[in-house]
């Protein structure tokens, strides 16, 4: 197959983050819902071309239109071909993985975030290996992720992650992957119960912005906590998400992936998601250059750190369909 889907391609595509959809794509197969994060509460598809793959999110006002084509899709820009493809089968949240957020629900007020107005469910541990069963049913199932708002309280989430993660590793053979707020044991429960890779987020690396977007949340604790668990779970099983577009300068996110990588973290640049009913003074989706030239400085600060994202198994890193990643797409 020829390299048509370019990183250059995916990186204007992932500036955009939206697309409409062709009715006739309109199965339950490739429409995914998202119960997480900054996109929780949206609809969403997986385009792939190319070994790359890209997930956007289906708005009725995007520029981006995707539509049946020949045996596959192909994606428009205001009436101009961009790329062909295929959509792939959303799984549980994402391609091969299944990706369960057990609390839809958060005490925490981060603003770029929409779970905490959402107030969704929160599964139970049934619910989840239920969800993971079916998963594994449907075939070619790599992965098992957890993340979490927070219902009650970090440690309260963690304790529950605890059991979910011990009941799971029980029953099947594939790597686990756990994002959430980090507690001062949280590695060291959450490996011995037999998690493979962790996320921490630290969401911003400008702590004036991450002060104000993320008023209850400590960003010394979770370096700390990101530090202590490379030592616990190794280089290259540790990953933390820096949003980009809520202010901060090139140079900011530049020399965060630097103290990052420098823990033996892989960093995920995370495009802002503006939300329709979540304005988000300030915030701006980074540009496709922009996401190229930090993605650049991402790849340069791992290799210099002895970091891959080759190996991770598990969350976004693997699955790349949020973010422009360094070495699997460029
Ligand atoms: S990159 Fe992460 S958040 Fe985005 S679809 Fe993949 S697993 Fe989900």
């Amino acid at each position: 197959m020829d390299d048509s889907f370019t990183a250059e391609i995916k990186a204007k595509l992932i500036s955009i983050g939206s697309v409409r959809l062709d009715p006739a794509l309109e199965l339950p197969e490739y429409v995914g819902r998202s119960t997480a994060g900054p996109s929780a509460g949206g609809r969403s598809v997986f385009f792939t071309a190319d070994s790359r793959r890209v997930r956007l999110s289906i708005r009725d006002n995007s520029p981006l239109f995707i539509r049946l084509e020949g045996e596959g899709v192909a994606i428009f820009h205001d009436g101009s071909l961009v790329a062909t493809g295929m959509l792939e089968p959303v799984g549980a949240h994402c391609p091969h993985q299944a990706y369960i957020t057990v609390s839809e629900r958060c005490i925490f007020h981060c603003a770029f975030c929409p779970v905490h107005r959402i107030q969704g469910p929160v599964k139970s541990q049934d619910e989840v290996l239920s969800l993971v069963d079916e998963a594994y049913a449907r075939g070619n199932l790599q992965a098992i992720s957890l993340t979490a708002g927070i219902e009650a309280s970090p440690d309260h989430e963690v304790d529950r992650m605890e059991c979910i993660v011990t009941a799971l590793r029980k029953q099947y053979d594939i790597p686990i992957g756990v994002s959430v707020y980090p507690t001062y044991d949280s590695s060291e429960r959450l490996y011995a119960a037999g998690a493979d890779e962790i996320k921490y987020n630290v969401e911003t690396m400008d702590a004036d912005i991450f002060s104000i977007v993320c008023p209850e949340q400590d960003l010394d604790f979770i370096l700390n906590s990101l530090l202590n668990a490379v030592r616990i779970f190794g280089k290259n099983k540790v990953s933390s998400n820096s949003i980009i577009g809520l202010g901060e300068s090139d140079e900011t996110v530049i020399s965060g992936l630097e103290t990052i990588t420098g823990l033996g973290v892989l960093p995920v640049l995370r495009p802002v998601v503006i939300h329709p009913t979540n304005p988000l003074p300030g915030a701006e989706r980074p540009s496709a250059e922009r996401l190229l030239k930090l993605g650049k400085a991402a790849k340069e600060a791992m290799n210099r750190h002895g970091l891959t994202p080759l190996n991770a198994r598990t969350m976004c890193v693997p699955c790349t369909g949020c973010d422009l990643t360094p070495v699997i797409d460029f």
